[in-house]
């Protein structure tokens, strides 16, 4: 190459691809590749679903390697582009509204982009087997296998959320989802990360995000799901009278009647010594958790006291002495009220 000259207007270009009506992104970590915003507090990297997505779906191509590229969280959704957003951020210098636009790519460039997108094909082929976010992409059938709810049935309890939040790894569906998967099938938060696809490559990640997202749904689903319908307070001494039976009504008198009867968990060997040990129920040989349950007389469940230790002080009569001296508990009020 002696001789030739350096200067940039006379060097030999490598033969390129232009892309019509495609935005070529800078690789800049400035500002948000989709609104253009300042990167301040809330950015993350462009995750590999969004940049396909920004590609397919708002034509916008990011620079293979894209490593400075940042995003607003809040566009996003579960690793995924969000479906309702637009893109404002400016990359053409003209205002010229009919300026045909232009994604130029030397031939190397546009070879690594090729190769960029064919793994895309490939990772959406194998994306995640459960998707609960589209949902016509589960079956009724499977959506009761996973979860044990029919889709109307997950779809209600999705209203009972108000702290669950969509973050941008996984959705509010996401979370409901693993509340139950964990529930129906006591499969490890990594499995349930995996099949629901999140941090395909970051399993650790994965794991406490799944996790994180079992226990806001729990707490929420215990605020404003459980009192409506365990508990003294989801029904009066009235409704609770239309629970009673020829039986309970001829040797009880018509008045609210309950049943207690303890009932237990069986649960796995806890690696704490002492902790096992008062989990180890002599009478069944295994570790387990008791509960009181208080059943009206046709066997509607109206609360479940507990969780009890199973050691010897916790039989059904140690139980409900505990119950009665010290936990006060609303039950007994309800009882008194009643009769
Ligand atoms: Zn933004």
């Amino acid at each position: 190459m002696s001789g030739e000259s350096s200067d940039e207007e006379s060097a030999p270009t490598a033969p390129g691809v232009v892309l019509e009506n495609y935005t070529k992104v800078p690789n800049s970590g400035s500002k948000c590749v989709v609104c253009g915003a300042h990167v301040e507090k809330g950015f993350t990297r462009v995750p590999f679903y969004a940049q396909v997505e920004l590609a397919v779906d708002h034509c916008l191509i990011l620079p293979t390697d894209n490593s400075n590229c940042r995003i607003c969280i809040s566009h996003l959704e579960g690793g995924h582009l969000r479906r309702d957003i637009t893109v404002t951020a400016n990359y053409h210098a003209s205002e010229d509204e009919d300026e045909v636009k232009e994604a130029h790519f030397e031939s190397a460039e546009a070879s690594r982009l090729i190769q960029h997108l064919l793994r895309a094909v490939s990772e959406y082929r194998k994306m995640a087997s459960l998707d609960f976010n589209d949902e016509s992409a589960l079956s009724e059938e499977e959506y009761h296998l996973w979860t044990g709810l029919s889709k109307e049935q997950f779809n209600a309890l999705l209203s009972y959320l108000p702290g669950v939040r969509t973050s941008s790894v996984r959705t509010k569906r996401d979370a409901l989802a693993i509340f139950w998967m964990k529930m129906k099938t006591d499969l490890s938060f990594s499995h349930i990360g995996s099949l629901l696809g999140l941090h395909k490559d970051r399993p650790e990640a994965a794991r406490l995000k799944t996790r994180e997202a079992f226990y806001s749904v729990m707490e929420d689903l215990n605020t404003n799901f459980v009192p409506s319908h365990l508990g003294v307070g989801h029904m009066t001494q009235e409704e609770a009278m239309a629970h009673n039976t020829p039986y309970s009504s001829t040797f009880f008198g018509d008045k609210p009647t309950t049943i207690w009867d303890g009932t237990y968990l069986y649960t796995h060997r806890s690696s704490n010594y002492s902790i096992g040990r008062k989990f180890y129920s002599m009478h069944k040989g295994r570790e387990l958790v008791k509960f009181m349950s208080v059943v009206l007389p046709d066997g509607y469940v109206l609360d479940m006291i507990g969780p009890f230790f199973s050691n010897a002080s916790n039989n059904d009569a140690g139980m409900t002495i505990k119950i009665l001296k010290e936990e006060g508990l609303g039950v007994l009020n309800w009882i008194k009220e009643g009769e």
